[in-house]
């Protein structure tokens, strides 16, 4: 239900579990036990939950959805942005250029210095218009009035 959000925190940096087939008693325990925060558009769920590590989202859009997180918890959208796997949620780390060599296509390869990769999934990402694209939005989030 909040997968966009999911990948947008993770795009930020904030360390985010997101498994849709989770039932609601998994989400309970995992929450609890790796002291995470739950954050639901169910509303019935967040009524269940303990609302110091429950939050219900308010919005549908994924932009609203990450201004009230961002918001709620005081969260700058700088702090950690691009630390962290959008796919698997492992940490990224600094990795040489030569290594990337055959990894990355060539046209990549030629015109950027500073690469990271996931130490969970392997991915490689490197600093790009997607990243551009990323700050753009941050900054029309951050824009809006809600
Ligand atoms: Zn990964």
């Amino acid at each position: 239900m909040l997968g966009r959000l999911a990948k947008w925190l993770r795009i930020l940096g904030y360390d985010t579990l997101y498994d849709a087939a989770m039932a609601d008693n998994e989400l309970f325990f995992i929450a609890h036990l790796e002291k995470r925060i739950l954050l639901t558009r169910d509303g019935e769920l967040a009524r269940r939950m303990n609302p110091r590590y429950c939050t219900f989202i308010h919005s549908d859009h994924v932009r609203e959805q990450v201004k009230q997180v961002l918001v709620e918890y005081g969260l700058n959208s700088e702090d950690h942005i691009f630390t962290r796997c959008t796919l698997c949620n492992g940490p990224l780390i600094d990795i040489t250029r030569e290594s990337v060599k055959g990894r990355v296509p060539d046209f990549v390869y030629a015109v950027t210095d500073k690469f990271v990769y996931c130490s969970h999934c392997d991915k490689i990402y490197w600093p790009g218009s997607h990243l551009k694209g990323v700050r753009q939005i941050l900054n029309e989030i951050r824009e809006t009035d809600t």
